[in-house]
């Protein structure tokens, strides 16, 4: 089974036009010129909607189901409709309050969301609302991930690029070392293997049973050091805590990420096939 652990709700935009916006920032950046030549190398769909177009390039990939990370709470909602279009593919994952509010009671509309809604983890944004991972909002998240054993995916590292604010001062993962082993059935996961802050990350991983990495983004973004960094994560923890995730901004980014993977010769398949599913599977129970 393959799954895509890291992966966004599409804008209805179509591929052309999304490139053609980026060229307005990101011309002669390298990850964006070697982005619009895979892009043009990738069969497009006919699709009617973004959701088929979604599952026409998964399909292509091979990849069977999708953690779907809302990245804010307008979104929770918006998930839903990607999982009632296809149950069998999208996971739902839950965007909780990160904003002070006295009047939410943060642990009843958490404990709602999975208990009556049905979502299958937690999206953590904190670092992208000036909010370090140990801001007191987050304690109410670990402890019904740890009750419920269900994954939290924690927004660490750099932003998308262009980002014009500051995102890095909060997102180092060494906040995590505050609170990882009081919530021990609470697995946390440390988006794009934290970079810059990859050396902590890895170290997290290989101090704390219930710590995980994934690699979204970083396929396109630096494909030279991902490999490094999957061979040094691998010298210390193995594969079994690494997890795939695509994270790109159009569908067919999807493909070209697992397109990654497919090639990667440093690795057994036996390797690859845990990282591009395998361990995902077992954090989701699957
Ligand atoms: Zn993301």
């Amino acid at each position: 089974m393959r799954i895509d652990f890291h992966c966004h709700l599409f804008p209805a935009m179509d591929t052309s036009k999304m490139v053609k916006v980026g060229s307005v920032i990101f011309e002669g950046y390298g990850f964006y010129e070697r982005m619009v030549k895979k892009i043009q190398n990738i069969k497009s769909s006919e699709a009617n909607n973004i959701m088929e177009k979604t599952i026409f390039h998964l399909n292509n990939a091979n990849i069977d189901k999708v953690v779907l990370l809302p990245v804010n709470m307008k979104e929770n909602q918006e998930v839903q409709k990607w999982v009632e279009f296809a149950p069998e593919v999208f996971i739902p994952f839950y965007n909780p309050p990160e904003k002070s509010d006295t009047n939410v009671n943060v642990t009843d509309v958490i404990k709602k969301a999975i208990v009556e809604e049905g979502y299958k983890g937690f999206k953590i944004m904190l670092t992208f609302r000036k909010k370090k991972l140990d801001d007191q909002l987050i304690y109410p998240v670990l402890e019904a991930a740890h009750k419920y054993k269900i994954p939290i995916v924690m927004h660490c590292g750099y932003p998308p690029p262009g980002t014009r604010r500051s995102v890095l001062t909060y997102s180092n993962p060494i906040y995590i070392d505050n609170f990882a082993s009081s919530y021990p059935k609470a697995n946390i996961i440390i988006t794009h293997m934290g970079y810059p802050f990859t050396d902590i990350a890895i170290a997290l991983a290989a101090q704390y049973p219930n710590v995980y990495l994934d690699l979204s983004n970083l396929a396109y973004m630096m494909p030279s050091r991902l490999k490094e960094l999957l061979i040094q994560a691998n010298e210390i923890i193995g594969v079994q805590k690494i997890l795939f995730g695509s994270d790109g901004n159009t569908p067919e980014m999807i493909e070209i990420a697992v397109d990654y993977f497919d090639n990667i010769d440093f690795l057994s398949n036996e390797e690859i096939e845990k990282i591009l599913g395998l361990n995902g599977a077992k954090l989701l129970g699957l």
